[in-house]
C-alpha cells in the first residue's frame, strides 16, 4: 500500500474546517431515513457459533441482526467469513432475514503498528510529549488519516455488512494523542475526527456507508468542538454498569474503578446522562444502544451462567426507548456450544431478550 507522506494538518486548518462544518448545520440530511427497521441484536464471537444454529436462535426469538467481534483483529472476522462455515452461517442469515455486521476495535489494524518505523508523526504523543505506537493515532497526521480511511475501505470490500454500517472502533478504552496540536480535544473528539474522515472514504465505495462513533470508556462523554459528518451514528456501550439493577437507577453503583481517571459514572443513571448529551449531538433516530445483558465473557472462561434478569432487560429497554434509542443491541459473547453443555440450552435467555426487544 502506498503511503504518502502529508504535512500534518495545522490547528489553523483544523478549526477552519470545524468552523465551516459547524455553521453548515445538522449534518443529518443524507442518513439513513428514521423509517429503517428497528435493529434488534446481539454481537457474537465467531467462535460463539459453535452453537450450530445460532442464527434459527435467533430468528426464533424475533432478533434481527447479528453482529460479529473479535475484540481487535480483523484477520480473525476475515478468516471466518472466507471460511466454509463462515459462508454456510451468511447464507442462513440472509435466508432467516438476518442481517450480519462486523464490529471490534480496529485502529491498530487499520494503522499498522510496524508504520512507526516509516513515519512516528502517524502515532500519538503522550502525555510527556514523546510520541509512542501504543494505541490509537495522531487524528491531525493527514498521512495516519490517509492509511486508516485506505485501509478501512480495503477491509470495507471483505467485511461488507448487509446494513451498511461500518464499526471500526479506537483501540479498547486506551489513550489518544497529546501534541501540540490535539492537546485540548477530548478523546471522543479525536476519535470522530478519524471517524469523520472515514466515513468519507467509506461513501465512495459504498453509497449508504454510516459509521459507528462508539460511546464508551475514554469516549463516553459527548464531542463539543467537533461535529458528525453525515453518516456518523452514535452507538452507546455502559460497560460498567451494575446490570442487576435497571439503567435509570441512580442508587445502582456501577464497577468503575476506583482510579480517578476512569471516565465511568459512579451510578447507572449516569450513563443515561451521558447517553443524553450524546444524542444531542448525534442524530437519534440511528443512535444504538450496545448492551451487555448476554455477556458471559464479562465473567472470563470458563464461561460463567450469565446472570440475565429479564425485568431489568425490559425497564433498560424502555429506559432507551424513552430517550428515543431505536436500535438496540447487545453482546452475547461466550454463549456457545460450551456454554450450553455447562450450563443447559440458552434459549430461554436468547427468547427473553428477544421478547424483552419486541414488547416496547
Ligand atoms: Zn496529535
Amino acid at each position: 500500500m502506498a503511503v504518502h507522506r502529508l504535512a500534518p494538518i495545522s490547528r489553523r486548518q483544523f478549526l477552519a474546517t470545524t468552523a465551516a462544518s459547524l455553521a453548515a448545520g445538522p449534518a443529518f440530511a443524507d442518513a439513513t431515513p428514521a423509517t429503517s427497521p428497528c435493529t434488534k441484536g446481539v454481537v457474537l464471537y465467531p467462535f460463539d457459533l459453535s452453537l450450530g444454529d445460532w442464527p434459527e436462535r435467533a430468528a426464533r426469538a424475533g432478533i434481527n441482526t447479528i453482529g460479529l467481534h473479535a475484540a481487535r483483529r480483523l484477520d480473525v472476522l476475515h478468516d471466518f467469513v472466507a471460511s466454509d462455515e463462515g459462508q454456510s452461517f451468511l447464507q442462513r442469515c440472509k435466508a432467516l432475514g438476518i442481517q450480519v455486521e462486523y464490529e471490534l476495535h480496529a485502529m491498530s489494524d487499520l494503522l499498522s503498528r510496524e508504520l512507526w518505523f516509516k513515519d512516528r508523526s502517524m502515532f500519538r504523543m503522550d502525555e510527556k510529549g514523546r510520541r509512542t505506537p501504543v494505541s490509537n493515532c495522531c487524528p491531525h497526521s493527514a498521512a495516519a488519516l490517509e492509511v486508516i480511511a485506505e485501509r478501512a475501505v480495503k477491509w470495507a470490500r471483505i467485511l461488507t455488512p448487509t446494513t451498511g454500517r461500518y464499526f471500526y472502533w479506537p483501540d479498547d478504552g486506551s489513550q489518544w494523542c497529546h501534541c501540540p496540536e490535539c492537546e485540548g480535544l477530548s478523546a471522543s473528539e479525536q476519535a470522530l475526527l478519524v471517524e469523520n474522515r472515514i466515513v468519507r472514504a467509506l461513501r465512495r465505495f459504498d453509497p449508504r456507508a454510516t459509521v459507528s462513533h462508539i460511546s464508551y470508556h475514554t469516549t463516553l462523554a459527548a464531542p463539543k468542538q467537533v461535529k458528525p459528518e453525515a453518516g456518523i451514528f452514535l452507538e452507546f456501550a455502559p460497560y460498567s454498569r451494575n446490570l442487576a439493577k435497571p439503567i435509570a437507577s441512580r442508587e445502582a453503583k456501577t464497577r468503575r474503578s476506583s482510579s480517578p481517571g476512569d471516565p465511568n459514572p459512579e451510578m447507572n443513571a449516569g450513563y443515561l446522562d451521558i447517553l443524553k448529551a450524546n444524542m444531542q449531538v448525534f442524530e437519534p433516530a440511528q443512535a444504538q444502544v450496545l448492551e451487555y445483558w448476554l455477556d458471559v465473557s464479562l465473567y472470563g472462561r470458563p464461561a460463567a451462567k450469565v446472570p440475565f434478569d429479564p425485568a431489568v432487560c425490559r425497564a433498560d429497554i424502555a429506559a432507551y426507548r424513552k430517550l428515543g434509542v431505536r436500535h438496540i443491541t447487545t453482546f452475547a459473547a461466550f454463549i456457545d456450544a460450551d456454554y450450553a453443555k455447562l450450563h443447559g440450552d440458552p434459549q430461554r435467555e436468547i427468547t427473553a431478550y428477544g421478547e424483552a426487544l419486541n414488547a416496547t
